[in-house]
């Protein structure tokens, strides 16, 4: 495992002065447009570690977005993508191919659910696989128009900025954004009007009486959703719900794309969070978990739906990379060797428990939610939980300042800017997630 030692230290104020002084070199230097959560500059990390330049280690509940599932310096990811860094760096798979790419299309087709024929295509960001897969979806419907849903979240490129939900920071001042882009409700159970039990049917029913009478559903090439909703706050669609919005589009024709690239490989204890109510869609797209943060993502689906575009239709200079294949052969590996599926239901058990314990002494958190090592709580203003349920931004925004200070990574998220959200490394020892669940619990008794 990674050099890094498995332990929290803290040496100096976060951020401590070297940090501060690149701090003042970044702001001189990189455009502001680029944010960052915790401007500690980092110099080492592994496990559930991040060191930073002043030698303080803080503990990682972020795996930098969901995506060093296996650790920052996992060592098959190290030992494979080293290799091939010393053997090629780079042939563009249009110009020259290699196996790399071809094994992780194998493994793809493998591990994603369904047992039809499936292809993949391999591209850089997540943003990227999204775009790619919109177009395959047009190309093997011959139709335009794109569903997608309330608070979700598909990117920055300017398709996957129509396709995201929140306008602020994504989308502000960015637009004229693409058309044939349509958004429609997804049950929200927590803030679903008749209560959580019935928002799997009646958002269901809502989302596909719009297809039906706003776009038509012969006009609709592509649903896509994420089965458990990233940035818009880790919302898990209420049950009942993806399995009635797959089906329609089956029936219908459309191309139902799950949007895994937060939420897969392994991130919810299972390989894909879709698995969950057994739905199978027709392409997934992949990223973030997928290469253990080397760049990397895909396209997944039906070989025929896959095999639609024109040769020379789909591609790009970088798409699939050797030494980022390499490192998502790593990753897998790592995956499957030490059961990281497991590994993320302990983490989600651990995590309820305790935030579970908490929620009985503050009435700031209004829902604990989340499947496997994906998991947030819900800020509401004090004695609204269980009626107004007024979103609490200052809070999250409180809460996530006080444990950054104590050496605990943490993000937020949300809608709203409410959610708390809590991302470990799957490899996390249970140690140091109980350390930073002492710390997140002293942070709700300090606000
Ligand atoms: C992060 C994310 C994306 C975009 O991925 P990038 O690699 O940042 O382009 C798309 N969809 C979901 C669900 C994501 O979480």
């Amino acid at each position: 495992m990674s050099a890094v030692p498995q332990e929290r230290r803290l040496v100096t104020a976060i951020p401590g002065p070297k940090s501060q002084e690149l701090q003042a070199r970044r702001t001189a230097t990189v455009a502001g447009g680029v944010g960052s959560v915790l401007p500690v500059f980092t110099t080492r990390a592994g496990g559930g570690i991040v060191e930073d330049v002043d030698g303080n280690r803080l503990i990682d509940f972020g795996s930098g977005i969901a995506v060093t599932s296996v650790g920052a310096s996992a060592e098959a990811v190290v030992r494979r993508a080293s290799a091939q860094l010393q053997d090629f760096t780079h042939t563009c798979f249009m110009v020259t191919p290699y196996e790399g790419y071809v094994e992780v299309c194998e493994q793809l087709a493998e591990l994603t659910p369904g047992d039809h024929a499936k292809k993949s295509a391999l591209f850089n960001s997540g943003a990227e696989a999204v775009e790619n897969a919109v177009k395959i979806a047009r190309a093997y419907t011959r139709r335009q128009a794109v569903v997608v849903f309330d608070h979700g979240y598909h990117g920055r490129t300017n398709l996957t900025m129509a396709l995201t939900a929140k306008n602020m920071p994504y989308k502000h001042g960015f637009g004229p954004f693409a058309p044939e882009i349509y958004r429609v409700p997804v049950a929200y159970g927590y803030r679903w009007p008749t209560g959580a039990e019935n928002a799997g049917a009646e958002a269901s029913a809502q989302a596909i009486d719009m297809i039906n009478k706003q776009i038509g559903a012969e006009n609709v090439a592509a649903i896509i959703i994420e089965p458990v909703l990233g940035e818009g706050g880790f919302i898990e669609p209420a049950k009942g719900f993806l399995p009635a919005i797959s089906q329609f589009a089956t029936d219908n024709g459309i191309v139902f794309v799950a949007d895994e690239i937060q939420s897969g490989f392994c991130r919810t204890g299972q390989w894909f969070a879709c698995e969950d109510e057994g739905v199978v869609p027709d392409l997934i797209t992949t990223a973030k978990g997928i290469a253990g943060g080397l760049p990397l993502a895909a396209v997944t689906g039906r070989a025929e739906i896959m095999d639609a575009p024109h040769a020379g239709g789909l591609g790009g200079t970088y798409g699939g990379n050797p030494v980022a294949c390499a490192a998502a052969l790593g990753a897998i590996e790592t995956m499957k060797e030490l059961d990281l599926n497991g590994k993320a239901k302990r983490i989600e058990e651990v995590m309820k428990g305790r935030l579970a314990a908490m929620a009985e002494k503050h009435d700031v958190i209004g829902d604990i939610r989340g499947r496997g090592a994906m998991i947030a709580v819900e800020l509401v203003e004090s004695g609204t939980r269980d009626g107004a349920k007024t979103p609490d931004a200052a809070a999250a925004a409180a809460l996530a300042k006080a444990c950054h200070q104590e050496g605990l990574l943490v993000l937020t998220c949300g809608t709203y800017g409410n959610v708390l959200r809590f991302l470990p490394p799957l490899v996390i020892g249970e140690d140091l997630l109980n350390e930073g669940l002492d710390i997140i619990e002293n942070a709700f008794a300090g606000i």
